[in-house]
């Protein structure tokens, strides 16, 4: 069985639909498949539908990707099996989207400050009615030539600290996770290596995740080793949490994959291990017709 819970598609920052995604993840060999747009599950009915509309083997799983503050630090927070329909949930997506839009209009005014014109104009035009992010900034420049790409573009302008870059002012920890446990979900620790914390404070993250009621950490993505692997499983296990796995795909390319390499190390617990039982006849179903 393939997990792949983290995923990216047109509701935020990815560039594929959801029903190009889920076919995808269905070429992929993926069993079981989250969306986790940023702070929107906007792409979770249509790819409902898709999987409904052409039999797709394919569990699809709701899911979010919420963008928190934590001290100083930007984490994000990964719900799994959320009730997309609750209305709390809803309307503290509302609230994040919110603080995106009024985000990326003071980027544009400081990227302008910085003689680059038009900047919030055209992340807006390629977000069209998605969840607006950075992302749609650096595709903006990279499109007007400023940059040649995605990477150099945060460096110079939208990395924290840098002339675009404007401090968020996202929901607490404590707050996400309250959310997602009061729509029913898994909350799940993002990318942990991402931050690039030191030891000291990647403690005080976990310490600080897990009291506030925090289920799982993701443990495998596609490009950690064995090493990073075990390391990350040891530390699931030490603060109680279970593991999850994802690609965090955004867009095809030589580098990520769906449902690649994405084991979880032996001795850490699946964050599935409470789901209930998958449905196995359209598993095998994709191994017949594979
Ligand atoms: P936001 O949630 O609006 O702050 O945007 C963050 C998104 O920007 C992440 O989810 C990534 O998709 C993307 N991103 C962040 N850092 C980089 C980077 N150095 N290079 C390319 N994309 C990045
Ligand atoms: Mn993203
Ligand atoms: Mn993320
Ligand atoms: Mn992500």
């Amino acid at each position: 069985m393939i997990y792949d819970l983290h995923s990216h598609t047109t509701a935020s920052d990815g560039s594929l639909s959801p029903a190009e995604l889920v076919q995808r993840a269905v070429e992929r060999r993926v069993d079981v498949f989250a969306i986790t747009d940023h702070d929107t599950t906007d792409g979770l009915q249509e790819g409902h539908e898709t999987i409904a509309e052409m039999q797709l083997p394919l569990t699809l799983i709701n899911g979010v990707e919420v963008s928190t503050n934590w001290q100083n630090h930007e984490i994000h927070v990964v719900g799994l099996n959320v009730d997309i329909a609750n209305p709390a949930l809803q309307a503290f997506l509302a609230e994040q989207r919110n603080k995106r839009e009024e985000r990326a209009v003071e980027m544009g005014n400081r990227l302008a400050k910085a003689r680059i014109i038009g900047a919030y104009d055209g992340a807006k035009a390629l977000a069209g009615d998605a969840s607006i992010t950075r992302s749609h900034f650096a595709q903006y420049l990279v499109e007007q030539g400023v940059e040649n790409t995605f990477q150099n573009v945060f460096k110079r302008f939208l990395a924290k600290g840098k002339t675009g870059y404007v401090p968020p002012n996202w929901a607490t920890i404590e707050q996400t996770i309250e959310i997602i446990h009061q729509s029913g979900g898994q909350a799940v620790l993002a990318h942990p290596l991402q931050y690039k914390l030191s030891t000291k404070w990647f403690k005080r993250l976990l310490t600080a995740f897990a009291e506030a009621g925090g289920d799982a950490m993701e443990v495998g993505q596609p490009q950690q080793g064995i090493t990073e692997r075990t390391q990350l499983a040891t530390y699931a296990r030490d603060y109680n949490l279970s593991g999850s796995v994802g690609s965090d795909f955004h867009r095809p390319s030589s580098w990520t994959e769906l449902g690649r390499n994405l084991y979880i190390p032996k001795d850490c617990t699946p964050v599935w291990s409470s789901w209930p039982e998958i449905d196995t006849k359209r598993v095998s179903t994709a191994e017949q017709s594979a």
